[in-house]
């Protein structure tokens, strides 16, 4: 069975006196024998800053991207042995973002899924299409490629991941896939994850886009969807507890 997963991704938000209050909130609104984790992931000066709240707590925390490489002349990059110092359990990895923005191949974001998994934590790998590619319909074809580039590089260690699926085009538009568009994905792809064996096929995977409180539940109540990547929602204690307990 896979495990029911609610991760918030900060972006780049945040201070230290409003991550204290978002912290402290989430450790007393959250409890401790919950059936479902939740998780944050944080821009990496504030990995320390997690770490110290949520330490101790049902709560977990993580990154959101990682260098590929192990170490050396990459002015700028953070490797996974870094974060995997701060008792990091996720690393974010292809988020979309990542990919338009900064250009990330899906060989790069093979490649820090490896990372992630060498260094001893989980990445969350995003896979997503964008509006275009829907349009054109080409969206699944999309998924499935950007997820067989991770396991062409880390083969059976799939299993240890979690994966999320991210329309590009609801990602922060208030625009989120309708349970019925987001099940159907998830159906290809945890069929496509079966293939490897399964306990890949037990990946949790994850639905994000323009997700709220207000339509968590009916998203979560999806056969293949095992929760969600929160974005902007995450940044609010009531909204993320709300959507984290949909
Ligand atoms: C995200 O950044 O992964 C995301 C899903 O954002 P939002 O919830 O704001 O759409």
């Amino acid at each position: 069975m896979p495990g029911k997963l609610v991760v918030g991704n900060w972006k780049m938000n945040g201070d230290l006196r409003h991550n204290d209050a978002l912290l402290a909130g989430l450790r007393a609104g959250w409890p401790v024998r919950a059936t479902r984790e939740i998780s944050v992931c944080v821009p990496f000066p504030y990995l320390w800053q997690a770490q110290a709240a949520l330490s101790g707590s049902a709560i977990s925390w993580g990154a959101q991207n990682v260098s590929e490489h192990a170490h050396g002349a990459y002015t700028g990059e953070v490797a996974a042995s870094m974060i995997a110092e701060f008792g990091c359990r996720y690393v974010i990895v292809g988020h979309s973002e990542r990919r338009t923005l900064y250009g990330e191949t899906d060989a790069m974001v093979a490649a820090k899924a490896g990372a992630t998994l060498q260094a001893g934590m989980t990445p969350i790998v995003c896979v997503g299409e964008s509006w275009a590619e829907r349009e054109s319909g080409a969206g699944e074809s999309v998924v499935v490629r950007q997820l067989d580039a991770v396991v062409s590089r880390i083969g059976g260690r799939i299993a240890e991941t979690v994966v999320a699926y991210e329309p590009v085009w609801a990602i922060g538009t208030g625009r989120s896939a309708t349970p019925e568009l987001a099940q159907a994905v998830h159906e290809v792809l945890r069929k496509r994850l079966r293939e490897h064996g399964e306990a890949a096929g037990n990946v949790s995977l994850l639905y994000g886009g323009s997700v709220k409180a207000g339509n968590a539940k009916a998203l979560f109540a999806c056969a293949d969807i095992d929760g969600g990547l929160i974005g902007g929602a995450s940044l609010n204690v009531d909204e993320f507890l709300a959507i984290a307990g949909a």
